[in-house]
């Protein structure tokens, strides 16, 4: 079967590499991809806004199967499209897609079906936002509710910075000026993800990401510096907790509203002293949590996506490897701010053929044969090992091969995932 993958981020990478070691996947196309992806599928230059020109590429090219990575194309509904074109799509259709598309939607399922998570207040109206903020007091936590690349979300410590969000919002800083106001909630915060082919789910691994920019989870959030799997705090018991409170209860929703999820669903949790929270959905993998999720794959990646698109996901099963995988995300300077483009990344050749090591590529771009820093975070040094500290050992040993002046990254991914092998 011919396959056609959507992105160009590290998570499509990871993708990229799962799909490619298929047997059941003849030629792997990458749109547009990286420099990564192209050592490794045929990266083309297909405007994926364009549904129309989606759909003619996978007739000229006989793909059998659309596996989207990021959450835009999803909202914008081509998985819709390449239904109606009879082409099948791993990603959930525009509708289903609001669970990551529209935090309002998602807080409404939820007081519906009693899905835990924060109490919250959904507002059109600036001066009905300004009352709900006064009557609960910081903290507390102001979300613009479209898509707004991790950047909507403010986590309010005092009252200021609380009304300052909600101003920034009514002013469509955002895009949409619709908010949710929500109750902080304290706790460890966990990725839990599961497949879906509408009625049946199958958890995935378990992973736990770093979205501070800086060592010791400080300083401003990021798309994700680094992740680790598993992650130990999401013991099996709390695993099953969130899968019966939290992701089949949403499922069963969707399907209820006649449009059931198709896909990989990405639950954000905070683990409460009451328990797990849902914070957000995502309608896609997480990235990094993608690079090591893929890293422990033991099953074919397409032989479940398939199973997900094809309604028969309780036929399937997914084994991982033992092994811990931990992956360090290498950044330009200025991170998550502005960075500099063209600096040129020396050694990775060397630094992936050590042993146990995945060098995923993100915001990289092939320059005159060399490759060169094109984005804000570049890099995924992935490695695997017998245990967090040998995972860590490897991932910052190819880190350091890595000739980069110009890059940073953390050095303490997995801490407290290493705290407690200790
Ligand atoms: P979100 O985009 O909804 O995942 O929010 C981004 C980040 O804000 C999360 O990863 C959390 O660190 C934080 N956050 C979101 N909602 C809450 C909440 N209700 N209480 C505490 N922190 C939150």
């Amino acid at each position: 079967m011919n396959i056609l993958l959507i992105g160009s981020g590290g998570r499509e990478h990871a993708l990229a590499w799962a799909i490619s070691a298929s047997p059941l996947c003849d030629k792997l196309f990458v749109a547009p991809g990286n420099p990564g992806t192209d050592q490794i599928a045929r990266n083309v230059d297909l405007k994926v806004s364009d549904h129309a020109a989606v759909i003619d590429f996978c007739g000229k090219e006989n793909i059998g199967l659309v596996v989207v990575g990021p959450e835009a194309p999803l909202v914008a509904g081509l998985a819709d499209d390449l239904g109606t074109a009879g082409i099948k799509c791993f990603g959930p259709k525009k509708f289903a897609a609001q669970l990551e598309g529209s935090k309002g939607f998602t807080k409404d399922i939820c007081a519906n079906y009693g899905i835990p998570t924060a109490a919250y207040g959904r507002f059109r109206d600036k001066a009905a936002a300004l009352t709900y903020l006064e009557s609960h007091g910081a903290p507390i936590v102001i979300k613009a509710d479209g898509l707004a690349a991790g950047k909507g979300v403010t986590v309010a410590m005092d009252m200021e910075t609380a009304r300052a969000a909600v101003e920034d919002i009514f002013a469509a800083k955002f895009g949409s000026a619709e908010c949710v106001i929500e109750e902080f909630l304290e706790g460890e915060e966990a990725s839990f993800f599961v497949l879906t082919d509408g009625k049946n789910a199958l958890p995935l691994a378990t992973a736990q990401d770093h979205k501070r920019v800086g060592d010791g989870d400080t300083g401003p959030n990021t798309g994700g510096m680094g992740a680790y799997s598993p992650a130990p705090c999401m013991t099996p018991a709390l695993c099953q907790e969130a899968l019966d409170r939290i992701v089949k209860p949403t499922i069963g929703a969707l399907s209820d509203m006649g449009h059931p999820y198709v896909g990989v669903l990405y639950a954000g949790l905070i683990l409460t002293t009451d328990g797990p929270k849902l914070i957000e959905y995502n309608c896609r993998f997480g990235d990094p949590e993608a690079q090591v999720l893929m890293m422990r794959l033991k099953d074919d990646l397409v032989t479940l996506m398939l199973a997900c698109c094809d309604g028969t996901l309780d036929k399937v099963s997914a084994r991982w490897f033992d092994d811990v995988a931990l992956t360090v995300v290498m950044c330009a300077r200025g991170y998550p701010g502005d960075v500099e483009k063209g600096t040129e990344i020396r050694g990775l050749e060397g630094a992936s053929a050590m042993e146990g090591v995945e060098i995923f590529h993100a915001g990289t771009a092939a320059k005159n044969g060399v490759i060169v820093a094109n984005g804000g975070r570049v890099l995924n040094v992935t490695a695997r090992g017998r245990t967090v500290k040998e995972a860590r050992e490897r991932a910052y040993a190819a880190v350091d091969r890595i000739d980069w002046p110009e890059g940073f990254c953390r050095r303490d991914i997995g801490w407290r995932a290493l705290a407690r092998e200790d």
